[in-house]
């Protein structure tokens, strides 16, 4: 069953490879980087979703693998997780230019690969981190009614009907934000405090 995971992840991983939808594809060949599939324990409970991969992301392939990353881990240290006990990916999976936000139909090209990654992995819970996961993930499953700034709706859960069965997903500031609004750090690792208790009681 993990194996067939495994494998399954791994020929998703090279439809990635070989996909050429996206303009950022494009990009990624001419510049020499590579897409970032995701990283992690195929049988993780906890899912992290970030918006797309930054300089260092593309340089190394792995997600989350510069600054922000860093903080991710601290917070993951931070409850006593290790980052192998976790999956940890992007909506987009190759670099927008310069870092910018990735573009609507970016979004939709490369969703396709989050939504298939979700159904193989199967999460307990799924941890949205900034605007455009939440963005993507909340009206996929027809949450827009309750979407509100992440200031507003970070660290509460929301119940939703995977194929596999019920899945939590909890909205988290992105990592990033605590570079650069050091104050906000508190609020994170109060957060990951609660979706510590979720993963016990799970
Ligand atoms: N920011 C993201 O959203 N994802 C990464 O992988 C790195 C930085």
């Amino acid at each position: 069953m993990e194996d067939d995971r495994k494998e399954q992840l791994r020929q998703l991983c090279k439809e990635l490879i070989r996909f050429k939808k996206s303009p950022l594809c494009k990009e990624r060949i001419q510049n020499k980087v590579f897409p970032v599939f995701g990283e992690g324990t195929h049988y993780a409970k906890v899912m992290f979703i970030g918006e797309a991969p930054g300089r260092t992301e593309a340089e190394t392939g792995r997600p989350f693998a510069g600054a922000a990353g860093r903080i991710l881990d601290q917070l993951l240290e931070s409850i006593n997780i290790s980052r192998k006990d976790v999956y940890i990916t992007n909506v987009v999976k190759d670099r927008p230019t310069n870092n910018r936000d990735p573009l609507p139909h970016e979004i939709e090209l490369y969703a396709p690969f989050l939504d298939r990654q979700i159904e193989i992995i199967q999460p307990i819970i799924i941890c949205l981190l900034g605007r455009h996961s939440m963005k993507y993930i909340m009206q996929k499953f027809g949450l827009e009614a309750e979407m509100k700034p992440i200031s507003t709706i970070h660290g509460k859960t929301f119940e939703v009907e995977m194929t596999y069965g019920k899945t939590k997903i909890m909205p988290l500031y992105h990592p990033a934000v605590a570079l650069y609004n050091p104050n906000e750090r508190e609020a994170m690792i109060k957060d990951f405090k609660v979706l510590a208790k979720i993963i016990k009681n799970a």
